[in-house]
């Protein structure tokens, strides 16, 4: 937080004073007029939602403010019917903000009296919403400039589901966030771009193994608050974190990620864009068993990844996306046509989807996704870094390799290794529809980021 900017000295010119004076004269004279208010202070204060502009005046009552916006350069003005400025105050109040330049002052006219306050905005931000409010003290009114750009977080809700722990954050589901954990004690952290707290938070909590939720704020990243929200445990947690409509779900305990979603409401974020989904293996190929044979026994990899895929397409089309599979039955397809497929129709993102294995079951498990080209590695960054917090899994981290559907493809494309087949606990998770629909949903926000964000 930054401490107020006070305006209580300046330099603004004597004549302002004599031409007060004069206009009391004037008034005096027609009739017994009431006294304007004078303002004799002006504070301001940035906060994570937007200013604060404390306005000091010698009247206790509400000032009548008309405002409105003016454009080139963009500011929004406040003009205070019967009201003289106090002629120490100076032109100008500068505001540390990345939304708001400075604050000017003046006094637009004499008769009748309108003080006038100017708040200049940076070029190409979103419009500004006001309120006025009165302050703690006689004669202080608070003029609240909020960013919309900004979601106030309120206090999570705790409940207990099927043996998991659920911290519901209201209002954070559509929020970008990136997951993290730490020990000593056990914790696992939220943080939440574009979101602040009203205030900090600690809430203790009688959900054992869950202890206390702590929230504040981080640096802000490119002029956006962030809001980090702590779990601290008795002991270590597995995790899963995921959107629930407009609300942000931290799960915690063995089977968090295996808890039932709610319908997908999508909203046609990704409208006019073409994407390819591409189911691994299929037909005679059936990827990575389960177990090594003889005999191989299932679930299949060509199985598993065929379901997710088909999530994902029906995610897509949710959003407005124009979607091709590659596959979406138990067919075998080559992996030069796959890439062909993403090739013809130039695909504004392809992705490809497997499951891992390694020579001795049980020894690796986790998730990872690669990328071949360049231009691909942040959409396997943002995708695997959805992937990591809507599962719970290990992270196996962004990896460059040239599978051969990534590396003939020419616009973005990804690899996703969802899950080990041949690990028991993500065997587990791999057969479970919730997990595949998480890991479906988790591609999809990853996929959606990367292309807002307009990298390619
Ligand atoms: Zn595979």
């Amino acid at each position: 937080m930054c401490p107020f900017v006070r305006a209580r000295r300046g330099s603004r010119p004597r004549l302002f004073l004599s031409s007060v004076v004069l206009s009391c004269a004037a008034l005096c004279a027609a009739a017994p007029a009431l006294a304007a208010r004078t303002v004799t202070a002006v504070e301001v204060r940035t906060e994570a939602q937007g200013a604060v502009i404390a306005i000091s005046t010698s009247d206790a009552g509400k000032p009548e403010i008309n405002s409105f916006v003016l454009s080139e350069p963009p500011r929004l003005v406040f003009d205070f019917a019967d009201t003289v400025l106090d002629p120490e105050l100076p032109d100008a109040v500068p505001v540390e903000s990345p939304r708001f330049n400075q604050i000017r002052l003046g006094q637009f006219s004499i008769e009748p009296e309108v003080a006038r306050l100017v708040v200049d905005l940076s070029r190409g931000n979103p419009p500004v919403t006001w309120e006025l409010v009165p302050g703690e003290r006689k004669g202080e009114a608070l003029l609240l400039l909020h960013d919309p750009d900004v979601t106030m977080l309120s206090e999570p809700a705790v409940s207990r589901s099927e043996g998991a722990v659920v911290v519901r954050v209201p209002g954070a589901g559509g929020l970008e966030c990136s997951v993290g954990e730490a020990g000593d004690p056990p914790r696992v952290y939220v943080d939440l771009t574009g979101a602040a707290l009203a205030e900090p938070m600690a809430l203790e909590c009688e959900h054992e193994p869950l202890r206390r939720i702590r929230g504040g704020a981080q640096e802000p990243v490119e002029g956006r608050p962030v809001a980090r929200i702590v779990l601290e445990f008795s002991d270590r947690q597995a995790y899963a974190v995921y959107p629930e409509g407009a609300d942000l779900v931290i799960a915690t305990g063995p089977h968090a990620w295996a808890l039932p979603l709610p319908k997908y409401e999508g909203s046609g974020k990704l409208r006019g864009k073409k994407i390819v989904v591409d189911p691994g293996h299929g037909g005679d190929d059936i990827g990575a068993p389960a177990s090594f044979g003889p005999p191989l026994r299932g679930p299949y990899e060509k199985d598993i990844v065929l379901d997710i895929g088909r999530r994902l397409a029906q995610l897509l089309e949710a959003e407005g996306a124009d979607v091709t599979m590659t596959r979406s039955d138990d067919t075998c397809v080559s992996l030069h046509e796959r890439a062909a497929v993403a090739n013809r129709l130039r695909a504004d993102a392809l992705v490809s989807i497997h499951c891992n294995s390694f020579d001795r079951p049980n020894t690796l498990s986790g998730t990872s996704v690669y990328y071949d080209h360049r231009h691909s590695m942040r959409f396997a960054e943002l995708v695997h870094e959805e992937l990591i917090a809507a599962l719970g899994t290990e992270s196996k981290g962004v990896r460059n390799a040239n599978f051969a559907v990534i590396r003939r493809a020419k616009g973005p494309g990804v690899l996703v290794e969802a899950a080990y087949i041949n690990h028991d606990e993500d065997r587990e998770r791999l057969v479970h529809p919730e997990f595949r629909e998480r890991a479906a949903r988790a591609i999809l926000r990853g996929l959606t980021r990367f292309l807002c964000e307009g990298s390619g």
